[in-house]
């Protein structure tokens, strides 16, 4: 406290770990449910893709966006979600346990407080939880390599649990048999197992599914109607007014290649 003299316990402070992350990097927080087979399947996660599971997690991922300083960019998919803090953030002086602490705290209240938006009628049954950790990234290239490995782990794992699920919903394998049908196959092969059998053409499989979900800022027009009260009028006029505001949008887009970089450059930006 401010008007606290200094006790002789004070000298404890000095045990704490100096976590100032480094200056002029991108800083990186993931995080991830814990043990989400087990939580997917006793909330009766639609397989592969629970659109509600998925929707909450973005609501969550909007929270924790909006509520906290400085994140340019934030990219989610299954249970997972990375928040990019701007390089040149001051927020909490660059304490990583800070950063790291506020995002998942944040992101797991929202988790149970947006719960019931989503899954209606589908009872939470116990406290989620998700686990965090911190990277940082000197360069913009470390950070366009960093979350296009995410991206490119979605599509791997989509495009197997897509194959996987097909093997088990419909044509009746046990999970072990559909996975040891699916062993050693590659891309192509998968592609071709929902193409032949299935009728499925993977590109046209929802973009949230393959791509994940990217959220960037934006400025967002919106028109509202005020109701004003003239000088000179005894009424209330309603007029409607435009005015400016900057939201957490979703998007499911490409963002290993060089479009969408182009396409929004003030996320590099200082
Ligand atoms: P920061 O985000 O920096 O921690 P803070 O507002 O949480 O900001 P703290 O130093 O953690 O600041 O102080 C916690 C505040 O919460 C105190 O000012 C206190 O008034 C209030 N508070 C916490 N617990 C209680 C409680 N049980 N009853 C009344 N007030 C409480
Ligand atoms: P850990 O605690 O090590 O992270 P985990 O069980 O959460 O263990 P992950 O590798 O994180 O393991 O995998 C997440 C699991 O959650 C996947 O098995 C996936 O089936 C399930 N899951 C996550 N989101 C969804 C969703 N939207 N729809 C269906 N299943 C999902
Ligand atoms: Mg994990
Ligand atoms: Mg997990
Ligand atoms: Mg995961
Ligand atoms: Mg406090």
């Amino acid at each position: 406290g401010l008007a606290m003299a200094k006790s002789k316990f004070e000298y404890v402070r000095d045990f704490e770990a100096d976590d100032t992350c480094l200056p002029g990097c991108w800083i990186v927080v993931r995080l991830d449910g814990r043990n989400f087979h087990r939580f997917s399947e006793q909330h009766e996660f639609k397989k592969p893709n629970d659109d509600r599971a998925l929707q909450l997690m973005t609501r969550c991922a909007q929270t924790v966006m909006q509520e906290l300083e400085d994140i340019a960019i934030a990219y989610g998919q299954s249970d997972e979600y990375s928040f990019v803090f701007r390089k040149n953030t001051r927020w909490f002086k660059r304490r990583a346990s800070k950063f790291m602490t506020h995002v998942v705290s944040q992101f797991a209240s929202s988790y149970v407080f947006y719960w019931k938006d989503y899954f209606k009628d589908q009872q939470l049954l116990y406290p989620p939880g998700f686990d965090g950790r911190i990277v940082l990234y000197p360069s913009n290239q470390n950070l366009k390599d960093y979350l296009s490995w995410r991206q490119a782990d979605c599509h791997i794992n989509n495009l197997y649990n897509t194959v996987f699920w097909m093997l088990v919903q419909r044509s009746g394998l046990t999970p072990g048999e559909a996975q040891h049908r699916l062993r050693g196959t590659l891309a192509g092969d998968k592609n071709e197992i929902l193409f032949s059998e299935f009728n499925i053409n993977y590109n046209n499989e929802p973009l949230m599914y393959r791509k994940g979900t990217v959220l960037v800022w934006q400025k967002i027009n919106e028109i509202i109607t005020k109701k004003i009260k003239l000088p000179k009028e005894a009424e209330e006029k309603e007029v409607e007014v435009t005015r400016t505001k900057t939201k957490v949008v979703p998007l499911h887009c490409d963002i290993i290649g060089d479009q969408f970089w182009e396409e929004y450059p003030e996320i590099l930006a200082e």
